[in-house]
């Protein structure tokens, strides 16, 4: 299972690697701070049950 996600910022188009496990939950929503640019990342990661790969979404947190 994938369990590393390659996140870019929507502010200043820095990478972010990130760490998400199924076994905290199949969906998981959090906010993190770009280490970059230190403006606040909304993060949301959904993990199938099946062998499809994590669908992984990434807003501007307001
Ligand atoms: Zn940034």
């Amino acid at each position: 299972m994938e369990t590393d996600f390659q996140i870019q910022c929507p502010y200043c188009g820095e990478f972010i690697w990130m760490e998400f496990y199924p076994e905290d939950g199949l969906k998981q929503d959090t906010i993190i701070d770009c280490e970059v640019c230190c403006r606040p990342i909304s993060l949301t990661v959904q993990f199938s049950e099946s062998e499809d790969p994590p669908y992984l979404d990434v807003r501007r947190s307001q």
